[in-house]
């Protein structure tokens, strides 16, 4: 059976948008290079941003029960201990209208890939596509086994390494030199004291470390990241284990306490792109991680995902001609309109955050006394982010004041 579109790569941002597609009436066939549909990794926090798509898909019900809804988020000085700042989880959800959660990310994945078997999405595996071509009215990509499928729009959702992205914007990954280690543990091995209700972020010198509940507080989801010196000295085998305690020895208690509970058997070198505008090529248009690989620092790179993925699906939904057809030129323009301005502020103020995060000497000192004058019930660094999905650049909110390290008051500062 012909398909009305295709998308390729079955990640999160891939599955979600073929799920928003096929809630348009479109068939839809999902083309995943690996064996299986699957995710690796351990925890994902999704923002209001994100939680507001999935109650509007009638799956937020669904994620609860498989997350958890910390109370707070809270940010500590990696050296000292100390709190630096918090959002009040509670009033942020009274404030935006729906929760910040947490979630395995192999379970919000098995989310989307059950809401796609239930809406009839054509999902296939083992098939690695390796070229993109327009077509007169459509577009076709082309599989490593030599087979072509065609449909009128192809949608690329191949993550970080998109082959369509080299083909159609031919740019390369741009290192961080900083390197993420994970781990999702039962709670039972875990020996420290550990408040599940808060998701903490300890931020210090060129390393951070994240802890939260995973499975309604079964498991202790762990991030530890730093800056690998081997990176920066040019060397191939970089963020090796060896780097990792190095890394975090001048770190609190808390946090050194976490470290041998890491998986040290795998690490995630962290790479983003630098922004493009262009993410529509005729009829192939580019989407998540293939579009916009974020740094991690602001946990919004598989909310991006989903959000343009319900983007392209509303468009579809308010530009379908009297026949049903659909009139892709106009919906691919509007996706372009507004997505890709949106995700270059997140991509760019993730590396801002990454850097202030990491900062040594004065300049910590500095963000520490910025940070702790903050008041809880604050927004103004949220709105931007956390509020509805825009469809339209008018709708895409103000971006935040920024606020000059230099102007901190470290005389009266605790
Ligand atoms: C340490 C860390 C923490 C993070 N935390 C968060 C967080 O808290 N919140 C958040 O929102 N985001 C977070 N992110 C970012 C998030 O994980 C990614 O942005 C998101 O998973 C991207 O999804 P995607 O579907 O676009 O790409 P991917 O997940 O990379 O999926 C791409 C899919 O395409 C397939 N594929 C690739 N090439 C081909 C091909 N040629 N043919 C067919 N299939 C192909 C792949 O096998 C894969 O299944 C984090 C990332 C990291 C590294």
């Amino acid at each position: 059976m012909s398909a009305d579109a295709i998308v390729v790569g079955g990640g999160i941002g891939g599955l979600s948008t073929a799920y928003a597609l096929s809630r348009q009436g479109l068939r839809v066939r999902v083309l995943e290079q690996a064996k299986e549909f699957g995710e690796v990794g351990a925890g994902i926090q999704i923002a209001p941003n994100c939680t507001r798509i999935l109650h509007e898909y009638g799956l937020l019900d669904e994620a609860k029960s498989l997350g958890v809804l910390p109370t707070s988020m809270v940010m500590r000085d990696a050296v000292d201990g100390t709190e630096l700042t918090r959002l009040d989880l509670v009033d942020l959800e009274r404030t935006y209208g729906f929760p910040y959660m947490v979630i395995h990310r192999s379970d919000l994945h098995g989310l989307f890939l059950r809401a796609c078997q239930r809406a009839g999405v054509d999902l296939r595996t083992d098939q690695r596509v390796v070229g993109y071509t327009n077509t007169a009215d459509g577009a076709r990509v082309q599989l490593a086994d030599g087979r072509v499928e065609e449909a009128p729009v192809v949608i690329a959702a191949d993550g970080l390494h998109s082959v369509a992205r080299t083909l159609l914007v031919n740019d390369e990954p741009v290192s961080s030199a900083y390197v993420a280690y994970r781990a999702a543990v039962p709670i039972a091995q875990v020996e420290r004291e550990v408040d599940l209700s808060e998701v903490v972020v300890h931020v210090g010198p060129g390393c951070h470390f994240v802890h939260y509940g995973l499975r309604g507080g079964e498991m202790l989801n762990q991030v530890a990241v730093f800056r690998s010196p081997k990176a920066l000295a040019g060397e191939e085998d970089w963020g090796t284990p060896d780097e990792l305690d190095e890394a975090f020895d001048r770190t609190s208690a808390e946090v050194r306490e976490g470290i041998p509970l890491m998986w040290r058997d795998r690490w995630w070198r962290m790479y983003d792109r630098d922004p493009v505008m262009t993410w529509v090529h005729g009829r192939i248009a580019l989407l998540g991680d293939a579009a916009h690989p974020p740094l991690q620092y602001m946990a919004q790179g598989a909310i991006m995902a989903i959000e343009d993925g319900w983007v392209l699906a509303e468009h579809v939904g308010r530009r379908r001609t009297e026949t049903g057809a659909v009139d892709w030129p106009t919906v691919l323009a509007a996706y372009e309109a507004v997505r890709p301005e949106h995700c270059r502020r997140v991509v760019l103020t993730a590396r801002a955050w990454g850097e202030l995060w990491h900062l040594d000497g004065e300049q910590r000192l500095q963000r520490n006394a910025l940070l702790r004058a903050r008041d809880t019930h604050d927004y103004t660094y949220t709105d931007w982010i956390y509020g509805p999905t825009a469809l339209t650049p008018d709708q895409e909110p103000p971006m935040y004041p920024v606020v000059p390290l230099g102007s901190a008051d470290l005389v009266d500062a605790p």
